[in-house]
């Protein structure tokens, strides 16, 4: 048994302060996967003056508001700047860290002695830094030594992530530099609303448009995106994989496809050949809404053009069938020839601050770092041995993200829960059950900057460092590995996720092996991924400064990083790419006559995933203050709904009331409402929990529903 060591962590204190860079510093916005550059300089009473970079090369200096505004969270009154203890009262009261670090330790040995090692879980991030994402994973297999660790991402990218690790043996988002997109004669972006959730994004599709290219959109909304798009494809919610296989038939039928390529680089044609076939036009416009002239339209646009690209986010991947969507969208990409090829391919936009670097490196529930999979008998002893424990000391698979948050407090399940870089309360599906099972917890302690909807319910929170108070490495959408670097220290009392980490780990016992700082988890993590998919054992903090940052996989310091995956061979044994046939199933839940719309969830363009830090800037609540329902303005009119008045929408989970936000852009069956806020505008009370079998998703896109001016359905 490991004997209890101090506590205490190296914690920079006045006298160990940085002095105040001399000039701005390069650094990445702390929100979305496009990871902006931005050159941040200190300003007064510890805020920040953020403006874009104009050398990085991805976003060219251009920002959206979220990141021109990403400072104003630095210096916010709402900071955490103690831990915070739960006393018998039920009062969350302030504490010193070595008595919330003992408080964790011993709570958590309880649980562990009483309900075994399982009975403690862990949950992250996709925003946190690799190096963190790798300590965690670490933290949970090594020291608590349980199964069960999954993040939030398993609600974002995970059906992409599994759907490319199917089709081309390794799991990257963009498999090319997002450059390629202004390259590119067509592009079809099927559910993603760039231009509100991205906007940087946009400048590569306007470069594409004003050199003459086509984008087509797949989307049930007519989206700000989808007002740019040459072909704007209204597709039923749910409804993807059907409109993929029949623009495979079309393409097929009209030998638009590259039956050269098809057999030198690919595997599985046949049987999906086959399968098209019964996807003729008329049909797919009977299941998808599309009309058939366009389903026409853009397959011929598509395979007419010299170079295509197909890019996928998660319209169609949040869906209990997310994989066979995305995989049906493959499907098309291959059959053309484009994947592997300049300019062609496909991609998924990843969503999340450090989504791909997230996805990577252990915080999966089946996963070891660099993409290596817990199942596999070499991984287990490659990452052992780096550790110091016996491999078969390793737990096995854990469950996954809703798996694991519906066992919270469960005879059997998971009694003790650590959560960093998440709030569940706000982001998970049917959040009012999942709300009641962090309830039901034991013991929860919540890692995060504010006292998010997640923290409000723990019994130890502890205060940590935000996005410009902390260096480590971040992996953009591209797969390009960057650097996020300390501008100014935290607040006193704050401590760095990695020292938070550290001090766990030094409370419960394990004395050895666990850096504090980011070059030292760098450092190991570059060992840990070594001959893995993802691997980043070339990968250094100067290589990233003189390139801009690095693609993976790097293999080695002497060699040159991947922008450009497949260009010779696939990541599968055979070396070849593969098709999947899919048969599709449609939504879980479809409209009836108790709830007889669609609803569909999303983002929008001045907040960003659960608020936390959005909600609390000032220049974006002027823009998006308040939960807006999109409802058709015939759909309104028939429920007696008038534009800025309230709607209750309720479907079998719950509630929610939103204004009313009348607009002839989305379809008349279908309702869209954001998901960045809590409580009564909560869109995640209303979310389906049904799972896409294989990536687990939850089918946040698509569940029915029935609406009502506010006052008619309360309870
Ligand atoms: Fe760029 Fe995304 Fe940040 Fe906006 S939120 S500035 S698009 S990284």
């Amino acid at each position: 048994m490991p004997v209890a060591m101090s506590t205490r962590v190296p914690v920079l204190t006045t006298s160990t302060r940085r002095a105040a860079p001399s000039g701005p510093v390069r650094t990445h916005c702390p929100y979305c996967a496009f990871q902006c550059g931005l050159l941040v300089t200190p300003a007064a009473e510890g805020g920040v003056k953020v403006v874009g970079d104009p050398d990085f090369p991805v976003n060219a200096g251009a920002l959206c508001l979220k990141g021109f505004t990403a400072g104003e969270t630095l210096a916010h009154p709402d900071r955490l700047r103690t831990p915070l203890i739960r006393n018998p009262d039920g009062q969350l009261v302030a504490a010193d860290w070595d008595r919330a670090l003992d408080t964790i330790a011993s709570s958590v040995r309880t649980l562990q002695r009483k309900h075994g090692r399982d009975a403690i879980g862990v949950f992250g991030g996709g925003s946190l830094t690799n190096e963190k994402v790798y300590l965690l994973g670490k933290f949970a297999r090594a020291v608590l030594r349980t199964p069960h660790i999954d993040y939030n991402g398993r609600f974002c990218m995970s059906s992409a992530a599994a759907a490319g690790l199917r089709a081309f043996g390794v799991d990257r988002g963009l498999p090319f530099p997002v450059a390629d997109i202004a390259g590119a004669e067509v592009v079809l972006l099927a559910g993603a609303n760039v231009a509100d959730t991205m906007p940087p994004l946009m400048q590569y599709f306007d470069a594409q448009r004003r050199a003459g290219g086509q984008m087509i959109l797949v989307d049930p909304r007519r989206t700000t995106t989808a007002q740019q798009s040459t072909l704007h494809l209204r597709l039923i919610p749910g409804t993807d994989a059907v409109l993929a296989h029949g623009l495979l038939h079309v393409l097929i039928h009209e030998r638009l496809i590259d039956e050269g390529y098809i057999r030198e680089r690919t595997e599985g044609f046949e049987a999906v050949r086959a399968h098209a076939a019964t996807y003729w036009p008329e049909r797919v416009e009977r299941l998808t809404g599309v009309p058939q002239r366009d389903i026409v339209t853009a397959a011929r646009t598509l395979g007419r053009a010299a170079s295509a690209i197909i890019l996928t986010a998660r319209g169609a991947e949040q869906q209990a069938q997310g994989v066979g969507n995305v995989l049906s969208y493959i499907n098309l990409a291959l059959a053309m020839g484009r994947v592997g090829r300049p300019f062609n391919g496909y991609g998924c936009l990843t969503g999340q601050g450090n989504g791909q670097g997230g996805r990577e490196h252990g915080q999966k529930a089946d996963q070891l770092p660099g993409y290596r999979r817990l199942d596999d008998a070499a991984a287990r002893e490659h990452v052992a041995a780096l550790w110091g424990v016996a491999a078969e000391d390793l737990p096995g698979p854990g469950r996954s993200a809703y798996e694991l948050l519906d066992s919270l407090g469960r005879d059997g399940g998971v009694r003790g829960l650590l959560v960093m870089g998440s709030n569940p309360v706000v982001s998970a599906p049917n959040a009012s059950h999942i709300e009641g099972r962090l309830a039901a917890l034991d013991f929860l302690v919540v890692a995060d900057f504010f006292l998010s909807e997640t923290a409000r319910l723990a019994h130890v929170v502890l205060p940590s460092a935000q996005w410009a108070e902390e260096d480590g490495t971040m992996t953009n959408l591209e797969g390009r590995v960057i650097r996020r670097r300390r501008v100014v220290d935290p607040p006193p009392g704050v401590r760095t996720d990695l020292q938070i980490l550290n001090g766990l780990a030094r409370a419960m016992g394990s004395t050895r092996g666990f850096p504090s700082t980011p070059a030292a988890a760098l450092e190991e993590l570059r060992r840990a991924t070594a001959g893995a998919p993802a691997d980043y054992s070339g990968i250094t903090t100067a290589r990233i400064d003189r390139d801009r940052g690095v693609f993976w996989p790097c293999p080695s310091r002497a060699r040159k990083d991947t922008p450009r995956l497949f260009a010779d061979r696939f990541y599968t044994p055979s070396g070849r790419a593969r098709f999947h046939r899919v048969h599709t199933f449609g939504p879980a839940e479809r409209p009836d006559s108790d709830y007889p719309f669609y609803l569909t969830t999303g983002r929008v363009l001045a907040q960003y995933q659960s608020g936390t830090q959005t909600r609390r800037v000032a220049a974006l609540t002027r823009v998006a203050g308040d939960a807006e329902a999109e409802i058709h303005p015939r759909a309104a009119q028939r429920a007696g709904l008038a534009d800025g008045g309230t709607v209750t929408i309720e479907t079998r989970r719950g509630r929610a009331s939103f204004r009313v936000k009348t607009t002839p852009g989305i379809r008349e069956d279908t309702i869209f409402v954001p998901f960045h806020w809590p409580d009564h505008r909560s869109a995640n009370r209303l979310t389906n929990t049904a799972l896409d079998p294989i990536s687990r998703m939850p089918e946040f896109k698509v569940c029915a529903a029935r609406i009502a001016p506010a006052r008619r359905i309360q309870s």
